[in-house]
């Protein structure tokens, strides 16, 4: 059975996740609207800056649907902004209140640019549960996890935090696995959706 998986598309990443999503066996396709939204089996909320991504979402009035789906099951994945758009709580969101558009899709709390301004940005290679061999790992201006709930799973950690998360059916990487040619985390969220 093939599955369709929107990727949000009102700003950052999303080519790069149509293809690797494409490449992973899912039928994908770009989500602006609500009509778009209500057509997905499973959402990829892609890199990107998560200020500029939740305004959006309010403009475009996705996010309280957007909420709703999550609420009721819809599977998702997030990289980057997206793993902060999907926290129950952000530090250092940047705009005061901010955190209230959170979209509340794992019960974590992220910390929102963590690595500092003298890391920006980094590569690493790290592992990862589930797959058999190390994931090259772009962070850009990446989030970190400081808290998760009990029933989230901590796939992958950097520099002593939790840098990918699971909770059910819904994913978030601090990093960027649709900019490196490997798949396996994509794969891995296509496979779950079957
Ligand atoms: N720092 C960005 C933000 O706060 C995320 C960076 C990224 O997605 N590469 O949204």
């Amino acid at each position: 059975m093939t599955v369709r998986v929107g990727v949000l598309a009102l700003q950052g990443d999303t080519r790069e996740h149509l293809a690797a999503l494409t490449e992973a066996g899912a039928q994908a396709c770009t989500v602006r609207r609500l009509a778009e939204l209500d057509s997905v089996d499973a959402l990829v909320i892609p890199g990107g800056e998560s200020t500029v991504m939740s305004h959006l979402l309010r403009e475009f009035e996705l996010l309280e649907p957007l909420r709703a789906r999550l609420a009721d099951g819809m599977p998702a994945y997030g990289s980057c902004a997206g793993m902060i758009l999907l926290a129950t709580e952000i530090l250092d969101a940047g705009v005061p209140g901010r955190e209230a558009l959170a979209l509340r899709g794992i019960d974590m709390t992220v910390r929102r640019n963590a690595f500092g301004r003298q890391v920006d940005s980094f590569e690493e290679s790290i592992p990862f549960a589930g797959l058999d061999s190390d994931v090259h790992a772009v962070f850009i201006r990446a989030p970190w996890v400081e808290r998760v709930g009990e029933s989230v799973e901590v796939l992958a950690t950097a520099a002593g935090h939790p840098v990918a998360v699971r909770q059910g059916k819904v994913l978030a990487t601090s990093f960027h696995p649709e900019v490196t040619g490997d798949r396996r985390v994509h794969r891995m969220f296509v496979d779950s959706l079957r």
